[in-house]
């Protein structure tokens, strides 16, 4: 026999049983943004390696040792997607979006894909849904983002979620309060993980993400940035307080919070669920007012989250529901077949959920089909032309015309 091949690793399949629970997440997904004005787009699954060293930062983990790149046969370096805010900003800029009114509301779901070790929660290929509101520095704006996420998370019914909220300031005034961190880290850079150590000058906020036991330890005596904010960027994060709290969303304020990608400023979230285990961060996200400039656009200030669609469906950890029918038609003699693939046809197109045999069963065995497909019930064509109804729930039983057959199905 022939070798049998595995999906690779770090990847996964979603069988039928497993589609539905995705399909309606996102269904609640488009719900949700839509009535809030946000428009769904669709962005490349790859894009220039460039676009992600730049947008999402050379010293982050993800560009340095997540990404899959590969070289097209012009020779162009392509990297396949990791992370779905800079393709967005990229497509505001390339489109001119700043001309249209400002802010641009969007939203986008799709395939993520980072080369992370794999291990419950976390994948190689992975999906996320987010939103963008990008062109204004409003903290209304910042607000809303999170109540949509909130919303989300609460008609979902995820459990055991808590929403952590800090802000890092602006990339001017947060200058000063790096050079403090720096030499903070420097001082007492021999307790340190070789990963902090060696990311000392580029990218010392991260020293606080660390698992690492010594570095936790110097972590605890850190300079902290929620103490540094510049006037404007304190009483920007005191507005998104207060607007989450009369929006009833409930925070916890995390000091030491900061996020993997270097594009953040001032507001930042975290999303966490106490049923998931090391991976327990189901969505964040953030402001990013640099992002756009650096882009090659005009200075656009903007916020945005994504959320994990397989963290999410963990957390919610429900039992697939079991497929059903409206409708099975089964034949008792084969010339009755093509008369069930006409009606089939005709009450699919009416939309009732019909499922006929396509294996050639005896009648026992078309019974035993409809009970496996859950049909509530079943269409007998028998040889003489008459037909019979049966429920399959109650075993109930009655002779039917074919043609009445639509009106019956349709009147539960
Ligand atoms: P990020 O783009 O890193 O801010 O991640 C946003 C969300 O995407 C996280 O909170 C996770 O829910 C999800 N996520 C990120 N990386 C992975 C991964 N490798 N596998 C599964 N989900 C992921």
């Amino acid at each position: 026999m022939a070798e049998k091949f595995k999906a690779p690793r770090g990847t996964f399949d979603v069988l039928p049983d497993r589609m539905t629970q995705r399909e309606s997440l996102l269904r609640t997904a488009h719900r949700i943004f839509g009535r809030a004005g946000y428009d769904w787009m669709m962005t490349p699954s790859f894009e220039d390696t460039a676009l992600f060293e730049r947008g999402v930062g050379k010293s982050t983990d993800i560009v340095r040792k997540e990404m899959f790149t590969f070289e097209d046969k012009g020779g162009r370096s392509l990297t396949l997607r990791p992370e779905g805010t800079a393709p967005v900003c990229r497509a505001y800029v390339e489109h001119g979006m700043h001309k249209l009114a400002q802010p641009v509301k969007l939203a986008y779901s799709g395939p993520f894909f980072r080369h992370e070790r794999p291990q419950a929660g976390r994948y190689r290929q992975f999906h996320q849904i987010g939103v963008e509101a990008i062109g204004t520095d409003s903290p209304l704006a910042d607000a809303e983002v999170i109540t949509l996420f909130n919303d989300l998370v609460e008609e979902l019914g995820v459990p055991g979620v808590e929403l952590r909220l800090g802000s890092l300031g602006s990339i001017e005034a947060r200058r000063e309060y790096l050079e403090e961190l720096k030499s903070h880290l420097r001082s007492r850079s021999d307790e340190l993980s070789d990963d902090v150590k060696d990311r000392i000058e580029i990218n010392p906020l991260r020293a606080f993400d660390s698992d690492h036991p010594g570095t936790k330890e110097v972590m605890g005596d850190a300079p902290q940035l929620l103490e540094h904010l510049d006037s404007s960027d304190a009483e920007h994060f005191e507005q998104v307080k207060e607007l989450l709290g009369a929006a009833s969303v409930e925070f916890t304020i995390d000091p030491t919070l900061v996020r993997g990608l270097d594009y953040y400023t001032r507001t930042i979230f975290s999303f966490v669920c106490d049923r998931l285990g090391a991976q327990s961060e189901i969505g964040g996200g953030g402001r990013y007012d640099g992002l756009i400039s650096q882009l090659g656009g005009p200075d656009t200030p903007a916020i945005g989250w994504a959320a994990g669609v397989e963290r999410i469906l963990l957390a919610l950890d429900e039992e697939a529901p079991a497929p059903s029918r409206d409708l099975f038609i089964a034949v008792a003699g084969e010339q009755q077949r093509t008369r069930a693939v006409a009606l089939a046809g005709e009450l699919r197109r009416a939309g009732v959920s019909v499922e006929i045999d396509l294996a050639g069963r005896s009648v026992k065995g078309q019974m035993k089909q409809a009970d496996r497909i859950n049909a509530a019930r079943t269409l007998m064509l028998e040889e003489d032309g008459t037909a019979s109804l049966r429920e399959m729930k109650t075993g109930r039983q009655q002779q039917v015309e074919p043609a009445d057959v639509l009106e019956l199905v349709r009147s539960d």
